[in-house]
C-alpha cells in the first residue's frame, strides 16, 4: 500500500516512515527541510522536499496514495510556541490542503496529529486536576496559537469525513519523547531539554541546573514506540474522533529531573535545582485519560518514563559526545 507521510523528516514522522518501511508499505516521505537536516533518513523511499503550505504540493504527493499520515508542523515546546503564535497558527494550511487535496485523489484515510494543547484551561490549571478525557476539549480554551490551530483543523478533518466522506482519524499527542528527537535550538521539549542540560553539568563540572517554573508542573510522557503503535492503531481502527495518544504516568517537572538522575546513577547530591518563575510554563497539571483508547483501541501506552528517558539520555549523549 502507498501512504503518504507528511513531516517524515521530523521526530514523530521520521520514526513513522521507519515503521511503515519496515511493515513494506511503500513510503512518500515529504518535508519542509532539506534533506541533510531529516531526523532519520527513510530506507527504501527518497526524501521529498516541499511546503505542504501549498495546495500544489500537496496534491502532488498525495496523488495515488491509500492513505495520508500528517505529521507536519511548525511547531516546537513551551517556550516555542508560547513566542510563536502566528507561524504555529500557520501550520492550518498544511491540514487544510492536505484535506482538499485527499478529497481530490480520492484517498481513503487521513491521519492527523493533534495535540493535548487542545484541552481547555480551565481544567488544567491546578495540580489537583483529573487526567484529560477527550471532552474535555469543549467548550473550548485551548493553548493560544498551537492549540486553536490544532482544535480548528481537528474540527475542519470532523467535517471532511462528515460532509465529502475522507475517512479522517485524530490522535491528540501528549508530550512524546524519545531518541531522534529536537533537543537543542531552542524548539526542543523537557524530557530532551533535561537531559542536555545534565550531560552538559556534568561536561562542564558546574552541577547547577535552571528548572523552568517551581518545578511541581505536572505532565505524562509518551515514548515514542507507543505513539507509533497507538497512530497505527488508531489508523487501521474505524474511530472517526480525536482520541487520546498519550501516557497516563503522572510526573513532575522536577521529579522528570531527578528520574534521569536516578536511573543514571549520577547521584541526586552532586545536582542543585535553580528554579527560572519567569519561564514559560504551560498549563498547572496535564495528563491523559486513557479510557476511551482502552475502549477502542484496546491499547494504552506501555513505556514507563524511567524506562523511556534512559534510552533518551543515552541517545542525546552519543549526539554531544559525537
Ligand atoms: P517535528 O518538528 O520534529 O516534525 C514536524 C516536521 O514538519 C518538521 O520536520 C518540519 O520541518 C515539518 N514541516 C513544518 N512545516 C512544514 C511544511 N510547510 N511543509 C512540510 N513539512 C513541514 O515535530 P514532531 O514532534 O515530530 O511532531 C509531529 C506532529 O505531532 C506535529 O503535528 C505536532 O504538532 C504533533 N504533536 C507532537 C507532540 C510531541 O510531543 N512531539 C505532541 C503533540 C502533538
Amino acid at each position: 500500500m502507498k501512504v503518504l507521510v507528511a513531516g517524515a523528516g521530523g521526530f514523530i514522522g521520521g520514526h513513522l516512515v521507519k515503521k511503515l518501511e519496515a511493515q513494506n508499505f511503500d513510503v512518500v516521505a515529504v518535508d519542509i527541510k532539506s534533506e541533510e537536516d531529516w531526523f532519520i533518513q527513510p530506507k527504501n523511499s527518497r526524501p521529498n522536499v516541499a511546503d505542504l503550505r501549498i495546495l500544489e504540493w500537496a496534491k502532488k504527493y498525495s496523488k495515488g496514495v491509500s492513505w495520508v499520515f500528517n505529521l507536519a508542523c511548525d511547531m516546537g515546546g513551551m517556550g516555542f510556541i508560547e513566542n510563536n503564535k502566528a507561524k504555529c497558527m500557520e501550520s492550518v494550511l498544511i491540514n487544510t490542503h492536505l484535506l482538499q487535496s485527499a478529497r481530490t485523489n480520492k484517498v481513503e484515510k487521513f491521519f492527523f496529529s493533534s495535540s493535548a494543547c487542545v484541552y481547555a484551561s480551565f481544567h488544567q490549571n491546578s495540580l489537583d486536576i483529573a487526567p484529560l478525557k477527550e471532552t474535555d476539549a469543549y467548550p473550548a480554551d485551548p493553548e493560544d496559537g498551537y492549540g486553536w490551530e490544532k482544535l480548528f483543523s481537528e474540527r475542519m478533518c470532523r467535517h471532511f469525513d462528515e460532509d465529502y466522506g475522507v475517512q479522517t482519524r485524530v490522535a491528540r499527542y501528549h508530550n512524546v519523547y524519545g531518541p531522534y528527537g529536537t533537543y537543542q535550538g531552542g524548539r526542543e521539549k523537557v524530557p530532551a531539554a533535561a537531559c542536555r542540560k545534565i550531560i552538559n553539568a556534568i561536561k562542564n563540572g558546574n552541577y547547577e541546573i535552571e528548572i523552568w517554573g517551581d518545578g511541581k508542573q505536572l505532565r505524562s510522557f509518551t515514548y515514542i514506540d507507543d505513539c507509533i503503535d497507538g497512530t497505527l492503531k488508531l489508523m487501521n481502527s474505524n474511530f472517526n474522533e480525536p482520541l487520546n495518544i498519550g501516557s497516563s504516568e503522572m510526573i513532575s517537572i522536577e521529579d522528570l529531573y531527578k528520574t534521569i538522575i536516578e536511573v543514571k546513577n549520577l547521584g541526586q547530591n552532586n545536582f542543585k535545582f535553580k528554579y527560572n518563575l519567569r519561564a514559560p510554563q504551560g498549563v498547572r497539571g496535564r495528563s491523559s485519560d486513557n479510557k476511551k483508547c482502552i475502549e477502542i483501541l484496546n491499547w494504552e501506552p506501555k513505556v514507563s518514563f524511567s524506562i523511556g528517558i534512559e534510552k533518551t539520555y543515552d541517545w542525546i549523549q552519543k549526539e554531544i559526545n559525537s
